[in-house]
């Protein structure tokens, strides 16, 4: 069985043979380790060789395991990927680095004061619900520029990019390009999209961050 390093590997190595064939400069894209549901011991192995850049996407659960993952390896970047409740602002400002899932006024809001009052300065995203699928949390992509600016005019967020998660019964390229017009329009530079299943596809089509969980860590029980 291949274990988590070797897996981390063959992830590495794929981001690098779509790299070049899209054209792009090598280690144009980063990756982001999604490790939701694993616990420390299966998160250490990746730490160990070298990867610093991490996924989650529940707040309570990070606070489980990464406080002291972090003490261990200080120079660890910690992304939040799923949705934000308002009131678990505070929290998410102390233990994360870079937030992927800003998609309404009062969690802009919300963070923006805790940031202020943490002294803390995060990337965010701003998250568009690309299939408009009612379940699933993000902007509205008809909504996704004017929002991009009232973050910045109104509530002097920082927005790095965009962030997308395509219906999972379609195909995923039209909804990376949608993505990344958005993003011109917006005038933001980053592109958070792509997965285990269709990372390559979206470095072809812009991505700047993949976020890959199971192709590293194993399935989710
Ligand atoms: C779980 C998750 C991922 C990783 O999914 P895999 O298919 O395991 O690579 C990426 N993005 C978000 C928002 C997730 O919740």
């Amino acid at each position: 069985m291949l274990e988590q390093k070797d897996r981390l590997k063959n992830v590495l190595d794929g981001i690098k043979e779509a790299e070049s064939q899209a054209d792009r400069a090598p280690g144009s894209v980063q990756l982001i380790a999604v490790s939701k549901t694993f616990d420390a011991d299966h998160i250490r192995p990746v730490l160990q060789s070298g990867h610093r850049i991490f996924g989650e996407n529940r707040v309570q659960e990070s606070q489980g395991k990464w406080p002291q993952l972090k003490e261990e390896y200080p120079d660890t970047e910690l992304h939040l990927i799923g949705p934000l409740q308002s009131n678990k602002t505070s929290e998410a400002v102390a233990l994360f680095d870079v937030i992927h899932t800003v998609d309404r006024e009062k969690i802009a809001k919300a963070l923006a004061k805790e940031m202020s009052k943490q002294d803390r300065v995060l990337k965010l995203y701003v998250q568009v619900n690309t299939g408009r699928e009612e379940q699933k949390a993000g902007i509205d992509p008809h909504q996704a520029v004017e929002f991009v600016e009232r973050c910045r005019s109104e509530h002097g967020l920082k927005i790095v990019g965009l962030m997308c998660i395509p219906p999972f019964d379609e195909n995923p390229g039209p909804h990376f390009a949608l993505l990344r017009k958005l993003a011109e329009e917006a005038g933001v530079a980053e592109l958070s999209m792509g997965m285990s299943a269709d990372y390559q596809t979206a470095i072809e089509f812009g991505s700047t961050s993949v976020r890959v969980g199971s192709a590293i860590f194993g399935a989710r029980g």
